[in-house]
């Protein structure tokens, strides 16, 4: 990747501007413990980026429980979100975003809904992303390319002007999929299973001083 070339900067969501996904991660276990299925909070790290009624398939083809009804173990899953989160912002990304814009096209690539993607961004960064792609907008989820191919073509820019940035690994794939320069921070994973990324950063304070250090 060469940074002089760089436009665009396309962040995913959770994991990466926000500190949501133990909720995330809480609300599986809750609604799949109604129907005594027994997960690992790892297991839900891993699947970090796909849509939740996704996740949840998954899980019960792996249990061979695929007679419970994943739609409805979804929105139970949503509601127990809704009532538990905390969320927060990584400190100082706000404000660190709000300069890079200036000069840079920002955007936000999730496989949220649109519901929560526009709650967050306008809650913690508002007027600074030009693009925002959610979970509804796509037909593919990561680690399909489209979430990110569908960002660039939004921006109008072309793949070698963008990076992207993920913590996720099904993410890192996404982006490598789309054929996209990517970073990887380890918010809830080992640094290890992102290592397709072009450059893995261990935390977020990594992160904010290479983003410092080259678009500010
Ligand atoms: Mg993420």
């Amino acid at each position: 990747m060469d940074i002089n070339q760089i436009k665009a900067l396309l962040f995913d969501m959770d994991g990466v501007l926000i500190d949501s996904m133990r909720y995330h991660t809480k609300s599986f276990l809750q609604a799949f413990r109604k129907y005594d299925v027994k997960i690992k909070e790892e297991k839900i790290y891993n699947l970090e980026g796909k849509e939740d009624i996704y996740i949840i398939k998954d899980i019960l083809e792996q249990k061979n429980l695929e007679n419970l009804d994943s739609k409805k173990i979804a929105k139970e899953r949503r509601e127990i979100f809704n009532q538990i989160e905390r969320t927060k912002v990584f400190d100082g990304m706000p404000e660190l975003l709000k300069k890079i814009t200036k000069e840079y096209e920002l955007s936000v690539v999730s496989g949220s809904t649109r519901r929560n993607l526009n709650n967050f961004v306008n809650k913690f960064y508002p007027n600074i992303f030009d693009c925002l792609v959610s979970g509804d907008d796509l037909s593919n989820q990561k680690p399909h390319p489209e979430p990110f191919e569908k960002c660039v073509k939004g921006v109008n820019i072309e793949k070698d002007e963008a990076i992207a940035i993920e913590n996720a690994p099904l993410g890192v794939e996404s982006v490598k999929n789309a054929e996209l320069a990517c970073i990887a921070v380890a918010t809830y994973v080992q640094p290890q299973s992102l290592k397709e990324a072009d450059i893995v950063f261990e935390n977020h304070k990594e992160l904010k001083a290479y983003l410092k250090n080259n678009f500010l």
